[in-house]
């Protein structure tokens, strides 16, 4: 056994292989020393329990392998074709190209981000934006902080710290990733006065729960679940009535920054921002990611005393947003004013593209998967955290892997595998791959990959 462990190669050995003197060219020496050592620990490990000890050779190029997987650019692209819109483990809404030009600017070089280019003094780096985030949506004032959950963190932080919030019942829910209403009311020194049922709440539930000590009422858009049938929930503007008479501010989490109206797309309806404004909360807060199709963001809108009360909570500094999403949000709320979400934002784009042009995608894609592919209707979702349930007509390619015999399985994995990874979908042991939820410029690609696979099949029917 010890002899056997003595052919393992020593540290030294292998870094005079040329596969790993070539990595020390291009990376730090103790960094290649450091993965060595990890490829030879596991080289131990199988010697251990009874395995052959690695040559040389094996090891070196092993060593190379994990060199190159663990050092490379990250995140990697890949084709969303889940149907899923705003996939959150896809990263969310694809940028605009104006928004990718104008992070890069931000980043690339240095910018009048916090000064006045007029005067040469010192500006603000909320100033711009919120002038913008307030033409879009008709509110008085704004504040851009890095995501949803840290603006209504903050905002019950700085409104309401050491008071009640009222909340319905049914609106103290989580909204995912561990982010729960009545954790993050407690967090921000707030306390939570649950009123109604679950599935019915009323305006008057609001007012009878209001005391000397009340510091807002919060509402919250179900945004990830549904209740449906007997339910009932009072209107925004029915909570101002509540919470003018009573000087109390409406707060209201939308959750996604949806400007424009889903209902033409054959979706549900979605509350918007403006809307919101219009019936007088004191604040509203939305994601930049989800509907309004731009970078992580959280936006803060609403009237401008609130708004400069949170501005100047502590806080507000620690959730900062950075540059670069500052920027790419500026250019992705240009496309609102310019009245050209449509054309230009991405997953607006996706979302009003017609049928009859996925379809024709849809062919492009089948000519090169071949003879055991089809094109068929499906739905395409929202997802995101936007709109549970609600689904869109789509069109997809499917792979009839029952008709051909191979594992769905299979195909998914040689398609995650392609040059740029294709995430796709099972649906009744077939793989379909939605054509609504892929970039246009990325046909090419799908193409080559379902070529690939389709000599992969013809071969394997071949067997
Ligand atoms: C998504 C969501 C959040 C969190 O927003 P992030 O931008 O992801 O931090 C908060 N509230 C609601 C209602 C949401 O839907």
């Amino acid at each position: 056994m010890t002899s056997r462990f003595r052919e393992i190669p020593s540290v030294n050995e292998v870094l005079r292989r040329q596969e790993v003197t070539e990595l020390i060219t291009r990376y730090s020496h103790q960094s290649v020393v450091e993965i060595v050592r990890e490829q030879l620990a596991s080289a131990r490990r199988t010697v251990s329990q009874g395995g052959e000890p690695p040559g040389i050779e094996s090891v070196a190029e092993e060593v190379a392998d994990r060199a190159a997987s663990r050092w490379k650019n990250w995140p990697e692209t890949v084709i969303n074709a889940t149907g899923v819109i705003l996939h959150t483990n896809l990263g969310r809404a694809p940028l605009s190209d104006e928004s990718i030009e104008a992070a890069s600017v931000a980043a690339s070089g240095y910018s009048d981000l916090e000064f006045d280019l007029a005067s040469g003094k010192r500006g603000s780096r909320q100033a711009h934006i919120s002038q913008l985030v307030c033409e879009a949506t008709g509110a008085e004032a704004a504040l851009v902080v890095n995501n949803n959950a840290s603006a209504v963190m903050l905002g019950l932080a700085a409104i309401a710290t050491g008071k009640e919030v009222i909340v319905s019942r049914g609106e103290a829910v989580e909204i995912g990733g561990g982010f729960r209403i009545p954790d993050v009311l407690r967090q921000s020194g707030a306390t939570l006065v649950e009123v109604g049922t679950t599935n019915r709440t009323y305006a008057r539930d609001f007012e009878e729960a209001i005391t000397e000590n009340t510091g807002a009422i919060l509402s919250v858009h179900a945004s990830n679940f549904r209740v449906m049938g007997f339910t009932h929930a009072p209107t925004t503007s029915e909570l101002v009535e509540v919470g003018d008479r009573n000087g109390v501010p409406v707060l209201h989490d939308l959750g996604s920054g949806c400007l424009l109206d889903t209902r033409p797309y054959g979706l549900a309806w979605e509350p918007r921002p403006q809307e919101s404004i219009r019936d007088g909360v004191a604040l509203g807060f939305f994601s930049g990611d989800k509907l309004l199709g731009g970078p992580q963001a959280g936006i803060i809108v609403g009237r401008r005393d609130y708004v400069n009360v949170v501005a100047s909570h502590p806080l507000a500094r620690a959730v900062r947003i950075d540059k670069m999403s500052m920027a790419a949000l500026s250019a992705t709320m240009l496309h609102y004013i310019r009245d050209e979400p449509t054309e230009r934002v991405p997953i607006w784009r996706m979302i009003s593209a017609p049928l009859d042009e996925l379809t024709a995608r849809a062919s492009e894609w089948k000519e090169a998967a071949g003879a055991w592919a089809d094109v068929v209707e499906t739905r395409a979702a929202i997802g995101g955290g936007s709109l549970p349930g609600e689904t869109i007509e789509s069109v997809a390619l499917r792979v009839n892997c029952n008709r051909v015999g191979i594992s769905a399985e299979a195909v998914l994995t040689d398609l995650r595998q392609a040059d740029e990874p294709i995430i796709a979908r099972i649906e009744d042991d077939d793989v379909l791959l939605d054509v609504r939820t892929v970039l246009s410029s990325q046909d090419s690609s799908v193409k080559r990959a379902l070529d690939c696979l389709n000599r992969g099949v013809a071969g394997h029917q071949s067997k």
